[in-house]
């Protein structure tokens, strides 16, 4: 679904990627973990096209919609006009279907989205990325802000999302140990390299994983 080769992103004399690789296959959940700065944003920005490469191969088979960092809702416009601005070139402008798989919306769809709770919002912004029918979904930063309770809620819609509808996702986390548990394979991006690569319980059961991303002390 994604193949990312020797990826080099800069910004300027800055080099934010340096020699990434990357693949999501077929109906995959994978994490993509690392610290503020790491280039996570960087890569999944590249992967959407809003950034090109200074150098690699980014392959994207199929369509990838992107749930960006901090949702990036039309804050005045109400959720169901939110969802109809994700349909695919504006073709498709049925919400119907995003109702279904995301039926906690419903009762919202009339509501402002700049009047929704956080965790609302990053309901609708899945919904909006999922109006393009997307065969592969890259999250940015899910829990970002956000309650526990809430973040399990929503990572329980990306797993049904995922089971039901066999839609692969990356997900961009900081929250290590929900992308680890959500995920079955992992990426660890540190100063814009691949510092581990693994499944998910190889990455948590490297110490300097665990040390560095889940809290652990030994
Ligand atoms: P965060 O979790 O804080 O968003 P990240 O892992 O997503 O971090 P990026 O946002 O991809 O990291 O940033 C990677 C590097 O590129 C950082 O050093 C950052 O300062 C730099 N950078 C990001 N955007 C720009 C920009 N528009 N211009 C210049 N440098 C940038």
């Amino acid at each position: 679904m994604i193949e990312v080769d020797k990826l080099t992103v800069r910004y300027g004399a800055a080099t934010a990627l340096d020699g990434v690789g990357l693949t999501v296959r077929p109906g995959e959940m994978v994490a993509l973990i690392g610290p503020n700065g790491a280039g996570k944003s960087t890569l999944v920005n590249t992967l959407s096209g809003i950034l090109r490469p200074a150098g690699g191969t980014v392959i994207v088979r199929g369509r990838l919609a992107h749930v960006p960092e901090g949702r990036q809702m039309f804050p005045d416009l109400t959720v169901d006009d939110n969802l109809r601005l994700g349909g695919w070139r504006g073709r498709d402008r049925d919400t119907a279907r995003i109702y279904d798989v995301l039926p906690g919306l419903v009762g919202l769809r009339r509501r402002r989205a700049g009047q929704l709770s956080g965790g609302e919002q990053q309901m609708v912004a899945v919904g909006r990325a999922l109006m393009a029918r997307p065969d592969v979904l890259a999250v940015d930063e899910l829990s970002l802000g956000l309650a526990p309770l809430v973040v399990a809620d929503l990572a329980r819609h990306l797993r049904t999302l995922n089971a039901e509808h066999g839609l692969a996702v990356l997900l961009i986390e900081q929250n290590a140990r929900l992308a680890l548990d959500l995920c079955t394979r992992g990426y660890v991006l540190e100063a814009g390299r691949v510092a581990a690569a693994g499944s998910a319980a190889e990455l948590a059961g490297d110490p300097r994983v665990a040390a560095a991303y889940l809290g652990a002390t030994g």
